[in-house]
């Protein structure tokens, strides 16, 4: 049993991971700002013992004793992390100092979730880990970009000044239930679109590609990757190397939700990296592991959920409407925090 922090626990891939890291017979403290995550993803290992949550923004010092962290704190989609980027840049870089700083002082093992971006928009595919990438020092989408590469070099800077015991984990786009429903991220607006009959937005012409990881996948190599030898510090690509366009996904989407939504074309954002697929070969050698989800598998269950969030979420505003007053005849509108496509603000800091 070890005493383990997860920082960013209560986040979509967070989430997970405590709740992995707690079915090991871990202890598990959860730090997290609520900027993008909810206590709703974590609120069933309340009732354990061996779980812990605390409200904390890694920008600032934090003194625990703890044996190993996961270091997942930062917000993911790029409407979130250009809400406020000088915020994300901070999240990242002193984020990354203070929880290093405890992993000096600690002596604990450290895993930092670095992602494909910093790769960037790659001329060399699929990418190993041994390519520099290509980014944009100055666009839009540096703040999450350079942040989290200038983490990767605090990694390493304190794995060679210090001896600190790192792990850096490339992880490339994964989906699976509690993404969250309006992050503007392919998978959860492409379901939800579909189960309210709204239109498929497809950015662009739908020909960039991308390779989608299921997250029990995902959650199980950052466990291996945590367990190798000192001595291996990756980086190391974490995905499914299978690759899809957008446009496949959303006729498999449409498919699996039988939903008759129409596509609809839009412009491409800024930046938008046309492909991305990892090479896992070292994965494969070092962790011994490879994805076992397959996309129609893992899109199913994450339909499942939503359907689930959707139905409970109109209950919910049926009920409410009911108790307001006299009755209505109007129909239920899809509850707003389902919608796509919404303003990017930031989640409730009560959340
Ligand atoms: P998420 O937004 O669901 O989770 C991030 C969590 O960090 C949230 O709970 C948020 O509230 C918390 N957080 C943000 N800033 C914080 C701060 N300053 N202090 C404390 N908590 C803070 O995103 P996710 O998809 O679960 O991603 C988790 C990590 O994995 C991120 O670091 C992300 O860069 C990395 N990653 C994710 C993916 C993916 O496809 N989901 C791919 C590559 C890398
Ligand atoms: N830190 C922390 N928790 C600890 C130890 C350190 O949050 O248990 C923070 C501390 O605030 C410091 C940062 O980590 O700013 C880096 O620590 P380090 O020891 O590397 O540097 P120094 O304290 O010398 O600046
Ligand atoms: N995308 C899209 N429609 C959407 C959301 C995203 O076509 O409603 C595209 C987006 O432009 C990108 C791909 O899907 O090419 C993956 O986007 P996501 O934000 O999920 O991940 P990332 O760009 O970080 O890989």
């Amino acid at each position: 049993m070890k005493r383990i922090l997860v920082t960013g626990g209560a986040g979509f891939l967070g989430s997970h991971l405590c709740e992995r890291l707690l079915a090991r017979g871990h202890d598990v403290l959860c730090v997290d700002n609520f900027f993008t995550g909810s206590k709703q993803n974590v609120a069933h290992l309340i009732a354990d013992p061996r779980f812990e949550l605390m409200r904390h923004d890694i920008t600032f010092p934090l003194y625990v004793e703890v044996d190993e962290i996961y270091n997942l704190a930062c917000p993911a989609s790029p409407i979130h992390y250009q809400y406020d980027p000088v915020q994300t840049t901070k999240t990242s870089v002193h984020g990354a100092i203070n929880v290093l700083g405890l992993a000096k002082r600690t002596g604990a093992k450290i895993l930092q979730a670095s992602p494909s971006e910093v790769y960037g928009d790659p001329d060399l595919h699929p990418q190993p880990e041994h390519y520099w990438g290509r980014v944009n020092p100055v666009g839009v989408r540096s703040c999450y970009d350079e942040g989290k590469r200038c983490a990767e070099t605090l990694f390493f800077d304190y794995w060679r000044q210090h001896g600190v015991r790192i792990k850096v984990a490339r992880i490339f786009n994964t989906y699976g239930p509690r993404m969250h429903p309006s992050d503007g991220r392919v998978v959860s607006n492409f379901i939800v679109q579909a189960l309210l009959g709204d239109d498929i937005t497809i950015y662009g012409e739908g020909t960039q590609t991308r390779s989608f990881c299921y997250v029990d996948d995902l959650i199980e190599a950052m466990i291996r990757l945590m367990a190798t030898k000192d001595e291996f510090t990756g980086p190391i690509n974490i995905g499914n190397p299978v690759e899809f366009t957008i446009h496949d996904l959303a006729s498999q989407v449409l498919a699996l939700t039988g939903s008759d939504s129409r596509l609809v074309f839009k412009p491409l954002p800024m930046d938008d990296p046309r492909q991305r697929q990892p090479d896992i070969a070292l994965a494969r050698q070092v962790l011994r592991w490879e994805p076992e989800t397959q996309l129609a598998e893992g899109l199913e269950r994450t339909i499942e959920h939503f359907r689930d969030r959707l139905l409970t979420q109109q209950i919910a505003e049926l009920a409410a409407l009911a108790r307001s007053g006299p009755r209505q005849t109007a129909q239920p509108q899809a509850p707003t925090e389902l919608v796509p496509d919404a303003p990017a603000q930031p989640l409730a800091q009560t959340a």
